[in-house]
């Protein structure tokens, strides 16, 4: 099973994802971690990425889709969720080709819909845990008293530097107007289904079940 988690920054996209890695032994295709871990990789594709990002270019679409496809093709884990891609309609209409030509399906595209307001207070509460990146918010689940993270026990927490509000209000826009369109896209190709991101993390991991299951 292959989906999409669709949402603005801040949503809980990850939170979710690694929810379903652990819980589903889905494979999470982020496309940050991707590149990554390509880079390092010493493949075909890592040298690609590796010496696209020492000329401090721009990765692009098809650098991606090529790493994309490496995955798909070793077909590790019980499906994939992609993460922060696709980004744009393009990029939408690449994965629906290459989800094709190798065989296989998109079964669910998720969107999780929060209030922009209700965002922004999120997002700049958020923080993580230096070393295992556990993700913490100061409203619905803070810091551990001890300074301890629950996870990993480490006591090095991070907040974002870009968590601020100017910037947020930079991605959403960035989000709306490249990204939000794939609602519609995929709401057209009667794959979408929506849960509220803004409720208990249990809560969205129930309501994405609901849709899984
Ligand atoms: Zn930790």
């Amino acid at each position: 099973m292959n989906i999409i988690l669709l949402g603005p920054p801040g949503a809980g996209k990850g939170t979710q994802a690694r929810h379903l890695v652990e819980t589903r032994g889905m494979v999470q295709l982020s496309t940050g971690d991707m590149l990554r871990e390509a880079k390092d990789s010493g493949t075909e594709m890592g040298k690609i990425v590796a010496d696209v990002m020492a000329r401090g270019e721009l990765v692009t679409d098809e650098i991606v889709i090529g790493l994309i496809r490496e995955k798909l093709e070793a077909g590790e884990g019980a499906g994939f969720i992609f993460d922060g891609f696709p980004r744009t309609l393009a990029q939408a209409d690449a994965l629906g080709e290459l989800l094709k030509a190798t065989g296989q399906t998109l079964d669910a595209v998720i969107e999780m819909q929060v209030d922009d307001e209700a965002l922004v207070a999120r997002i700049t509460a958020r923080s993580t845990c230096g070393a295992c990146g556990e993700v913490y918010n100061d409203i619905t689940k803070p810091q551990p008293a001890d300074g301890k993270c629950s996870n990993c026990g480490a006591s090095d927490f991070k907040r974002r530097a870009d968590d601020n509000e100017d910037s947020l209000r930079t991605r959403l826009m960035e989000y709306y107007k490249k990204t939000s369109p794939l609602i519609g896209y995929y709401y057209a190709k009667d794959m979408l289904a929506t849960v509220d991101g803004l409720g208990e993390i249990a809560e969205v991991q129930g309501a994405i079940a609901k849709v899984l299951d």
